[in-house]
């Protein structure tokens, strides 16, 4: 079921993905070659605890998974696209890095994410970072009353397959309310014209996971959490949290 919001749920829902921008905020600020990425998980739950709210993230354990989730953040380093545990690992020159962060508050949850590099970047990763962000820019154009989900995911899938970047199977974006996923299921790549007619009201993650190998397939790492490509190369990762409105997308995620 999809549940459509009040405005007034959707100012509540601001301030819980207010919350989330700020710790993405912070972790990007906090993230240099030789912070590791427990130091990192640690800032995002210093922003959170002010806040007064709560991690989604910390102990959810999907059917997937065998054990809790240990964080407040994912942190997937260069061929981990999403779902990265924050261990002691500590960022190397050139690290191309995904966070993923989301924050309950007030009933109410956000989710987004960021990716970036730290020390010297290798172009081929700026170039996919890039690619991931208009990618996300086009999905949530895309996401405008009255059209359906399946515009979204083709907005998406056409400027990954277009840069000939492999897109993560199965995975894809969501509803997001009181809980962080809800339906309905957005896919980062589909058919224009199908799916669910999307209304004012409505609430979705948005969140494109590229893989510059060009192969869509990913394999689970010996810690059950983080996906990596299965040929070595790197993958990106961006979201919003947006709602649907009839003055055209909002950005819930945004920092202050
Ligand atoms: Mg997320
Ligand atoms: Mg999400």
């Amino acid at each position: 079921m999809v549940e459509i919001k009040t405005d007034a749920a959707l100012e509540a829902m601001r301030e819980a993905g207010r919350v989330v921008g700020d710790a993405l905020d912070a972790v990007r600020r906090a993230a240099a070659v030789g912070v590791s990425l427990k130091e990192l998980d640690e800032v995002a739950r210093d922003v959170l605890r002010a806040a007064g709210a709560t991690s989604p993230f910390l102990g959810y354990r999907p059917d997937f998974a065998d054990t809790p989730f240990p964080g407040v953040i994912c942190s997937s380093v260069n061929d981990a696209v999403v779902h990265g545990i924050p261990t002691d690992y500590r960022l190397r020159d050139g690290d191309l890095v995904g966070i993923d962060c989301g924050a309950q508050l007030g009933g109410w949850a956000g989710d987004a994410a960021i990716s970036f590099t730290v020390g010297t970047p290798r172009p081929a990763d700026l170039a996919l970072i890039d690619t991931t962000e208009r990618a996300l820019a086009a999905g949530i154009a895309a996401a405008v009353v009255d059209a359906r989900i399946g515009d979204i995911s083709h907005a998406i899938g056409s400027v990954g397959r277009a840069a000939g970047y492999g897109i993560l199977a199965g995975f894809g974006g969501h509803g997001v309310g009181r809980s962080m996923h809800e339906d309905p299921h957005v896919a980062n790549d589909g058919r224009p014209g199908r799916g669910m007619r999307l209304r004012h009201g409505m609430v979705l993650a948005i969140e494109p996971m590229f893989l510059a190998g060009g192969r869509d397939s990913y394999r689970v790492a010996a810690d059950g959490w983080s996906l990596l490509t299965d040929d070595g190369s790197r993958g990106a990762h961006a979201e919003h949290t947006v709602a649907i409105t009839q003055d055209g997308p909002r950005f819930l995620t945004l920092p202050s």
